[in-house]
């Protein structure tokens, strides 16, 4: 039988379900990530487009924002589920580690990811999403044992196919040299495997070599994935884990605190916002307001819908 609630009971009540609204909008737990976006950032070594300060003080804005990593797992299964994630959660993945073909600046994954990345992110609590480039394992610095032991620490082990070889850039500009269907999806293949075996879990993320998407769609489907990464910018929804956008904070973008407090629902950049996330309020300018559309052009969208079908459907 109900009873009403007694005046004491009710205000008793009341002041807890006050209590609870108030802490929620203290911790920030009221944002929608679905919704508004939740960041991903592209970063290689520290030698990459920027620097292992500035990789520092990238971190540390987003430890101010009250930021949380996590990996594609958590952000699909957010989406799939239509469950909002709390507020500030960001993915920040590392391209190319064990990638034998990278560049000067490249070439030392191994022990700029173990001297500059590595502690940061632990300052801070973070994972990342490492993407490994499975043929360079044993060969660059880097052993199973280590990427195993990343694992098992939390970090999202991403396949970036098994050799990165320049082949898969030139069949999707559709230049000589270019890599047969085949061989598109053979990277696919012993990549996917040498995780598994090595690992003990299977990718569910793929991250294209040079963003080169050719012949997706079939390699997807023979060795599924739940999600390919190349391109720039905040995912707000299921079907665009088909194509992730991703943030590239290199050295020439100073507006990176702001990047992604809008990424993640701010409406622009207050004073507050901006001492918090760059500690400087000259960095942000008009100019760099649409930061990253340079990697995230029309042409470029429309010419990847056009070659490569959403997972999702
Ligand atoms: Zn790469």
């Amino acid at each position: 039988m109900d009873m009403p609630l007694s005046r004491r009971d009710f205000i008793k009540m009341a002041a807890a379900v006050f209590g609870a609204c108030v802490s929620a909008k203290a911790t920030g737990g009221v944002a929608e990530a679905a919704q508004i976006g939740t960041p991903v950032i592209m970063y290689h070594t520290t030698a990459y487009g920027i620097t292992s300060e500035i990789f520092v003080d990238q971190m540390k804005a987003l430890y101010r924002m009250d930021c949380k990593t996590i990996g594609f797992e958590e952000l699909y299964d957010s989406l799939k589920k239509r469950l909002n994630l709390p507020y500030g959660r960001v993915v920040l993945t590392f391209d190319d580690i064990g990638n034998q073909l990278a560049k000067s600046g490249l070439q030392k994954t191994h022990d700029d990811f173990w001297e500059n990345i590595y502690p940061v992110l632990n300052k801070y609590g973070f994972k990342g999403v490492l993407g490994v480039v499975t043929g360079g394992i044993s060969n660059e610095g880097w052993t199973w044992d280590e990427i195993r032991r990343l694992a098992d620490e939390g970090h999202e082990i991403a396949s970036h196919s098994a050799t990165h070889n320049l082949g898969m850039n030139q069949a999707y500009l559709n230049r000589p040299g270019g890599f047969s269907r085949e061989q598109f999806i053979d990277e696919f293949r012993r990549s996917r495997y040498d995780i598994q075996n090595n690992t003990g879990r299977a990718p569910i993320t793929y991250i294209w070599p040079f963003g080169a998407v050719k012949y997706g769609s079939d390699a997807a489907e023979i060795y599924p994935v739940r999600v390919t990464v190349w391109e720039t910018g905040p995912v707000s929804g299921l079907s665009q884990l088909g194509s992730v956008p991703r943030y590239h904070p290199d050295g020439h973008v100073n507006d990176f605190g702001i990047t992604i407090a809008r990424a993640l629902g701010f409406g622009g950049p207050t004073a507050t916002q901006l001492e918090k996330s760059t500690g400087d309020t000259d960095t942000y300018t008009e100019k760099n307001r649409n930061y990253g559309v340079g990697f995230n052009s029309e042409a470029l969208r429309a010419r990847h819908a056009e070659k490569f079908r959403d997972v999702e459907t």
